[in-house]
C-alpha cells in the first residue's frame, strides 16, 4: 500500500538554526502516528511543513501521492501558486494547541465557513453537515453559542469538526489536549480516539503516553530535529533503545 504522507530527507533552517535535520516517514492510509519530543525538536515546524504552512530548505513532503507546495519537472521541484497551496491544504486538517476558532462567529459557523468559502458547498448542506459534526463530538446544543461561552475542552471539539468539515484525508494535531485544565484533556482525547477507530489517518503530536500507547499504530520520537526512534507503542514506549528516548520518557511517564 502507498503511503498516505510520505515525508523524504526534510530539513529547515530558521537563519543558523537547524530545525529538521533530515526527516524520513511514511503515514500509511488509516494509521496513527503519534510524535513525542521534548519542547524545541523541531515536532510543530514538522506538521507545519506537512501542510506547507512552513516551507522546507530541502526534501520533500506528498500526501494522498501529491507533493506538497510543489510540483515536479524533470528533477526539479517548482513551488506552486498560493491559489493551488490553499487548495492543497483543504484536504489536510490542522489542530492547534490553542484551538484557533473565529471568536466572532458562532460554533456552527466557525464550522461551515470553510466547506462554504473554500469548497463553495451550498450553505444549506454544509449546514446539515456541520450539525452532524457537531453531534459526532458531543455538542449539537451549543450550535448558536460563540467560542467564549465554551470551556476549553468544548472549544477543542468545534475546531476538531471544524477540521473535519472539510472531509480532510489527513488530521494533524498539535499538542491538542495542552492548553487545557487536566480535567477536560478526557474529553477531547475520546474524540480523537474515535475518529483513528473509524481509520482517519491522523499525525498527533502529544505528551499523552497513555493515549499513544491506546491509538497510535506507531510512535514517533524526536530530538534536535532528527528523527531518533520509531516504532510500535511496545517497542518505542517500553523497551526504547535510545538514552534520550529513556530520559525523556522517565520524565513524562
Ligand atoms: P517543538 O514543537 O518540538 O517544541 P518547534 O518546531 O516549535 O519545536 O521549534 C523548533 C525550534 O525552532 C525551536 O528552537 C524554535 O524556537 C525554533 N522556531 C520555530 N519556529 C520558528 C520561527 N518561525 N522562526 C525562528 N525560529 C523558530
Ligand atoms: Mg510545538
Amino acid at each position: 500500500m502507498t503511503a498516505m504522507v510520505d515525508i523524504r530527507s526534510v530539513h529547515k533552517s530558521f537563519g543558523s538554526l537547524e530545525v529538521l535535520r533530515g526527516i524520513d516517514l511514511e503515514v500509511r492510509s488509516g494509521e496513527v502516528a503519534v510524535v513525542l519530543g521534548p519542547s524545541g525538536s523541531g515536532k510543530s515546524t514538522l506538521l507545519r511543513a506537512i501542510n506547507h504552512l512552513e516551507k522546507v530548505d530541502s526534501g520533500w513532503i506528498s500526501v494522498g501521492g501529491s507533493l506538497v507546495g510543489y510540483r515536479r519537472q524533470g528533477d526539479r521541484l517548482y513551488e506552486l501558486r498560493e491559489r493551488d497551496i490553499l487548495k492543497q491544504r483543504t484536504r489536510i486538517g490542522f489542530v492547534f494547541q490553542n484551538f484557533n476558532l473565529f471568536p466572532h462567529l458562532t460554533v456552527l459557523e466557525n464550522i461551515v465557513e470553510a466547506p462554504v468559502s473554500a469548497l463553495r458547498r451550498p450553505r444549506k448542506e454544509a449546514v446539515r453537515a456541520a450539525e452532524t459534526l457537531l453531534d459526532r463530538v458531543g455538542l449539537a446544543d451549543k450550535a448558536a453559542a460563540y467560542p467564549r461561552q465554551l470551556s476549553g475542552g468544548q472549544q477543542q471539539r468545534v475546531a476538531i469538526a471544524r477540521a473535519l468539515a472539510l472531509e480532510p484525508e489527513l488530521l494533524l494535531f498539535d499538542e491538542p489536549t495542552s492548553a487545557l485544565d487536566p480535567e477536560l484533556v478526557g474529553e477531547v482525547l475520546d474524540v480523537i480516539k474515535d475518529l483513528a477507530h473509524q481509520g482517519t489517518t491522523m499525525i498527533v503530536v502529544t505528551h499523552e503516553i497513555g493515549f499513544a500507547r491506546e491509538v497510535a499504530d506507531t510512535v514517533v520520537f524526536m530530538d534536535g530535529g532528527r528523527i531518533v526512534e520509531r516504532g510500535t507503542p511496545a517497542e518505542v514506549l517500553d523497551a526504547p533503545r535510545h538514552e534520550r528516548t529513556k530520559a525523556f520518557l522517565s520524565k513524562v511517564l
